[in-house]
């Protein structure tokens, strides 16, 4: 096995920068001059954590496709870390988005699409009853107020490592068995140990134990973890939270705003799981901002035996643009035309063969690094096996290494997901998009062990 000469990383890396800033005048403009009336020069702070000194500007994007504002053109991996796991602009989501715009963009009352799309998606999931909302943080933020409301439980649990959005209960670690605000929380409401019991992923006991206090509300969870790299359920994990949940009176969220690329009814429907509650959000609306959170028969018994519908306009589930009439229209063209069966039977070969493209590198290099897939959604990561949960995973970043592969491939015309190796597939990705960044790895393998 191969080991990497962290001075020849360092040197590389400074070689890739210099070639990044050559290659982007203009973009690099546009970042000094965003520093005048944007914070740190970005709209999201965030943005100035992509590999490079600055952020590349983007001109237009086009299916799995973009070109920056200084010509150059990337195949996109990342697809707005699943936003854009339609392909960017899909033509049957521009002509519906564009035909609501001249028939009325937000109103406040109901259009027929959203009952098709509460049809749809309830014969996607199997979950008869639907909620919209803007983005998946809000499905969250509203799943769980609901799950606290009817449970009249005040705690949450998430698992270590977990992102489910900007959630005040889920922003938490694991420190030493204490659950504190996470690294770079910014001002947490209240100590997140009053609302949040965390424990790590595929530890039963842990989770029993957690339950067994009989204050937890809901178990909100990714059906495999996929924001500290991808982290699969051990077998038989899945039946084990049902039962522990069931037992211990707390409903099951899950959260299939990534997993989604497991096939059209998420994880969810390919495993035959059954939450109580599931959300989603992202790439449902073609990137259009949309959310949904769904319910089964039983928790909607329950929210409406309890609710007063006069006070539900205040009642911490809301949104004016929530369930508007565009968003409403992009869900239904995207479930229509997009994310269909027929697409994603192109897309998850495709995960397959980016897949088997890392591997092939892996071994011809004898790197410690090992790679894997969940659909059309394909991570690396910088140790031989598999982690077992978030402690695991994040015990094996590597940011430096992590940074020179990003740079290395943006510089060779490929986009990969920021914050971790992440590679995803869109309907409109090709053989030849998918080989380009296989050769782009390859050669930064090489390079690296090199000299
Ligand atoms: N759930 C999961 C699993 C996510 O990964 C994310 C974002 N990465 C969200 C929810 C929140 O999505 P958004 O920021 O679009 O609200």
């Amino acid at each position: 096995m191969a080991n990497i000469d962290r001075d020849r990383l360092t040197q590389l890396a400074a070689r890739e920068q210099e070639r990044f800033r050559r290659d982007h005048p203009r973009s690099a403009a546009l970042f000094r001059r965003g520093q005048r009336s944007l914070l740190a020069g970005v709209p999201m702070i965030w943005m100035t954590r992509w590999a490079g000194s600055f952020p590349i500007f983007v001109d237009r994007a086009d299916g799995a496709h973009f070109v920056d504002v200084d010509g150059h053109e990337y195949v996109d991996l990342c697809l707005g870390d699943t936003g854009a796991m339609t392909g960017h602009t899909p033509p049957a989501a521009i002509e519906a988005v564009l035909g609501q715009m001249r028939r009325g963009v937000t109103l406040m009352l109901p259009t027929e699409d959203a009952v098709w799309v509460g049809e749809e998606l309830a014969r996607r999931f199997g979950l008869p009853h639907w909620q919209f909302t803007l983005s998946a943080t809000d499905a969250n933020r509203f799943a769980i107020r609901l799950c606290r409301h009817v449970t009249q439980r005040p705690r949450i649990l998430v698992y270590n490592g977990c992102y489910h959005g900007t959630v005040d209960e889920t922003v938490i670690s694991l420190d030493d068995g204490r659950v504190v605000p996470r690294r770079g929380s910014l001002g947490p409401p209240v100590d997140p140990a009053v609302t949040t019991r965390v424990v790590e992923w595929n530890d039963v006991p842990a989770l029993e134990d957690a339950l067994g206090k009989g204050d937890v509300a809901c178990v909100l969870a990714e059906p495999v973890m996929t924001n500290v790299g991808i982290v699969h359920p051990e077998p038989g994990y899945h039946d084990e939270v049902r039962r522990l949940t069931r037992d211990a009176g707390t409903l099951l969220v899950i959260d299939e705003t990534h997993t989604i690329c497991a096939g059209p009814g998420g994880y969810t429907r390919a495993h035959h799981l059954e939450p109580d509650l599931l959300t989603i959000g992202k790439p449902i609306g073609s990137g259009v901002p949309s959310g949904a959170l769904g319910c089964t028969r039983e928790v909607t018994e329950r929210i409406l035996a309890s609710l007063v519908v006069r006070d539900s306009d205040v009642g911490g589930i809301g949104g004016t643009l929530a369930g508007n009439a565009l968003s409403l229209a992009a869900m239904r063209a995207t479930l229509a035309e997009v994310l269909t069966e027929e697409a994603y039977g192109r897309m998850i070969p495709l995960g397959e063969r980016l897949e088997q493209g890392v591997r092939s590198v892996i071994e011809a290099h004898g790197v410690h690094w090992h790679v894997q897939r969940l659909g059309c959604r394909v991570e690396y990561r910088f140790r031989p096996d598999p982690p077992r949960n978030g402690s695991e995973a994040a015990a094996s970043e590597d940011p430096e290494l992590d940074e020179l592969i990003h740079l290395y491939c943006l510089n060779r015309g490929v986009l990969l997901t920021p914050f971790h190796n992440m590679a995803l597939i869109s309907p409109a990705t090709t053989e030849a998009d998918v080989d380009r960044h296989t050769e782009g790895l390859g050669e930064a393998v090489s390079e690296l062990l090199a000299g």
